[in-house]
């Protein structure tokens, strides 16, 4: 039974893990969907049980060379197929930390444990539009919750990436009450910085009603954008604000960006 093996490895469930089940996860396929993101399949058995709202993630334990240890590295869930109980990650290839490592060298049949679903930022349902902002990190966080768009409500994406031929396409999202505007960053530019995030929501004007804004991405750049919607007009409580990685620095063990260094 998953639940009992979760409760092996972190005791009593709570917080944010009160909702969450640890799954043996397989890979059923794994494909370069553009030169930078790396498509992988998971299912597993009794995962037809999962679920999961828009913007939740799963929690990979990815062993490491040391085998006999594990570190936890989060990837939000793109999508869930409950036909096939499959749930797709996207994941950005950068460097060689353990989760991309892993992930890269994935293949049909590899075995991998996996703990959700996790995570609180999920859409807000009294909000009248919502705002996302983000690097390519945010990116199936984003074009999730877009989809999953209460009826009347308008969706707003800022996205950067680094290849223009990694933005996905907005096909049939959300019946064309969104819209999202990609943004490349120059050649030379590492990701995390906010210069080109962070002018082009310096000039967003807000809808009318009710907003709320999601950002995702570098550890100092969530951060500094927070700032920035917040001297747009945003009362802090109308911001979800997630830091997923940090500049220079692995992420801790738990999966989250490494606080100190
Ligand atoms: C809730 C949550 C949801 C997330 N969802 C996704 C997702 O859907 N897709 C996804 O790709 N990532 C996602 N992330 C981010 C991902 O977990 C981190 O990028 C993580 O650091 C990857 O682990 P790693 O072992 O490859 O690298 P680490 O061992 O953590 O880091 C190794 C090195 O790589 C650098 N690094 C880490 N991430 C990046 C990056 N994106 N770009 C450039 N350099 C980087 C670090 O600064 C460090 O120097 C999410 C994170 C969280 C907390």
């Amino acid at each position: 039974m998953p639940g009992d093996r979760l409760l092996d490895l972190v005791g009593k469930p709570g917080g944010p893990l009160a909702d969450a089940a640890l799954w043996r996860l397989e890979v059923t396929s794994s494909e370069r969907i553009s030169p930078n993101i790396l498509r992988v399949e998971l299912t597993g058995p009794g995962f037809d049980r999962f679920s999961h709202q828009a913007g939740q993630d799963l929690m990979l334990r990815v062993p490491t060379k040391a085998r006999s240890r594990v570190v936890n590295r989060r990837y939000t869930i793109r999508r869930f197929d409950s036909r096939t109980a499959a749930a797709v990650l996207d994941v950005c290839l950068h460097g060689n930390g353990p989760g991309t490592e892993w992930l890269r060298n994935a293949r049909p049949g590899d075995e991998i444990e996996a703990i959700g679903p996790r995570g609180k930022i999920t859409l807000r349902p009294e909000a009248d539009w919502h705002l996302f902002v983000g690097d390519e990190t945010a990116m199936p966080g984003t074009l999730a919750m877009l989809e999953a768009l209460p009826p009347g409500a308008r969706g707003l994406g800022v996205l950067e990436v680094g290849d223009p031929a990694d933005a996905q396409d907005l096909d049939g999202l959300a019946d064309g009450r969104s819209d999202l505007t990609w943004l490349t960053r120059p050649a030379d530019a590492p990701p995390g910085d906010t210069e080109l995030l962070g002018g082009v929501i310096e000039q967003l004007s807000f809808p009318s009603g009710r907003g709320h804004a999601y950002v995702a991405g570098e550890n100092g750049a969530v951060r500094e954008l927070q700032q920035v919607l917040e001297r747009g007009g945003l009362a802090p409580d109308q911001i979800a604000a997630k830091a997923y990685w940090r500049r220079g620095l692995p992420n801790a063990e738990h999966g989250e960006p490494t606080r100190s260094s």
